[in-house]
């Protein structure tokens, strides 16, 4: 047995309270190498990719375009530039479906087929960078949080100087069932995630660095604690059970330590970045290369030939199923991200975004057919969420539009991770009917 398997079998696995163990259907992908996806015969790449202010474009109809130049530009601090992912020629600027379910402003860009760089794109050497160069190359490149959230990278690379950052977790737990992007990333390209981590690690000037993973990638946790051996990062097993992989259930495991309710993790002195974000800053500071791709996981009984893709940011979900062989069965579900806490989707005519992690079929009979019953107090959704709530009564608050009851029950943190509906053995739709309970919420304080 190598060093490494000898600190991995001393690893004591770490969690969080609450949760639950899904199936986690990862044996679907999680053994195909990551595959370059053919660019397809059009682009359409939304100016709203990210929390924050969407892009405004600055490209007119007909204008030719390279690969990487800027098609929408930042508006304020937490907004990202939005880049053309191949060159090309843009047809329209105009709303298009959007996987949030409305139509959105987007760029159409006709590929030329020559995938050519701007030439104003260029490496840099880091170690001649002061961490603000290295921010704002961050922030050009456009890269977001790329677990899915989305939330533009540089913001968490600038923390008020009255809270500095003291541990700085990666993520690399991905516990979404069905979603192995993350784990082939981990497996084939550690390198450039290791480059990320180590630019993200002087920006902050943090003294601990650990990158967690889910115990059910031995291989990916082997590799980069073998990697990283004699360096001051410090890779954590943690137990399979769902949601590791959110922020404030991945900080308790980490630290022992919870974010204030209503807090951000830089309250306690704690960043976290997606292991595939660090990669993307990588490329970003070393190679000037902006976020116009990433490793989306297409999956599920309902696709032919289930595919690891590196797929261009703005491909449509149409170009991927034909790419995997097209359908098994008419799906009962089309899913952007995983199970738990992805977006259904009504059809393939929407594009990737940056934070399409996976897209996945499900069969009719995959699907929950069960009708709703009556609650019959059985706590189990009590015990399930890792937050500490008590999902039922704040159901049960919201649904009879008793906001000020639910807050004070703390909706406001529930993370949404859906444990509680999950769990429920009357079919009660707890996360929906708790996230139109916050909705209510936040318009109740807006118009205060
Ligand atoms: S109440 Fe919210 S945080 Fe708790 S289990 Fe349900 S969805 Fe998750
Ligand atoms: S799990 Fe369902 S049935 Fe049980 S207490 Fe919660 S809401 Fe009621």
């Amino acid at each position: 047995m190598c060093a490494a398997h000898n600190r991995l079998a001393d690893m004591k696995r770490k969690t969080f309270a609450g949760g639950i163990h899904p199936p986690d259907n990862k044996q679907w992908s999680a053994h195909l190498a990551i595959e370059d996806c053919p660019l397809p015969a059009e682009l359409i790449v939304p100016l709203a990719q990210h929390i924050g202010a969407p892009s405004v474009p600055c490209v007119e109809v007909g204008q030719q375009v390279l690969k990487g130049q800027v098609v929408g530009s930042a508006k304020g601090f937490v907004s990202v530039p939005v880049h053309a992912p191949t060159s090309g020629e843009v047809l329209a600027v105009e709303k298009r479906p959007h996987p949030w379910g409305m139509a959105l402003p987007a760029v159409v860009i006709r590929p030329d087929g020559e995938d050519r760089w701007s030439p104003e794109l260029q490496p840099a050497d880091p170690g001649e960078l002061s961490p603000e160069q290295i921010v704002e190359k961050v922030r050009q490149a456009g890269v977001v949080g790329m677990g899915g959230a989305a939330f533009p990278a540089h913001v968490k690379m600038s923390p008020p100087p009255e809270k500095p950052i003291k541990t700085l977790i990666f993520n690399g737990v991905e516990c979404e069932p069905y979603l192995t992007a993350d784990h082939r990333m981990m497996l084939e390209e550690p390198e450039r995630i290791l480059q990320g981590v180590a630019l993200l690690q002087y920006v902050l000037g943090v003294e601990r660095v650990v990158i967690g993973i889910e115990a059910n990638k031995p291989d990916a946790i082997a590799l980069i604690s073998e990697m990283c051996a004699g360096t001051p990062v410090e890779v954590i097993s943690l137990e399979v059970k769902y949601p590791q992989g959110a922020e404030k259930q991945l900080i308790n495991a980490v630290t022992g330590r919870e974010v204030p309710s209503g807090g951000l993790p830089m309250d306690i002195g704690v960043a976290v970045h997606n292991v595939s974000t660090a990669a993307a800053v990588a490329d970003a500071v070393v190679h000037g290369r902006p976020l116009i791709e990433r490793v989306c996981t297409v999956t599920g009984p309902a696709i032919r030939e289930p595919k690891n893709l590196r797929i261009r940011i703005g491909t449509l979900l149409s170009h991927l199923v034909d790419v995997c062989g097209g359908l098994a069965e008419e799906p009962g579900k089309i899913i952007l991200g995983g199970p738990m806490m992805g977006f259904a989707q009504l059809g393939f005519d929407v594009p990737a975004t940056r934070g399409t992690s996976g897209l996945l079929l499900l069969r009719h009979e995959d699907v929950d057919p069960q009708p709703e019953g009556p609650c019959i107090r059985c706590a189990r959704c009590v015990q399930a969420c890792p937050m500490n709530l008590l999902p039922t009564t704040i159901a049960a608050y919201a649904r009879r539009s008793l906001s000020a009851e639910a807050a004070e029950y703390r909706a406001m943190d529930c993370i949404e991770c859906g444990s509680c509906s999950y769990v429920c053995p009357s079919s009660i739709p707890l996360v929906q009917v708790i996230r139109f309970g916050k909705a209510a919420i936040l318009a109740k304080k807006r118009k205060e």
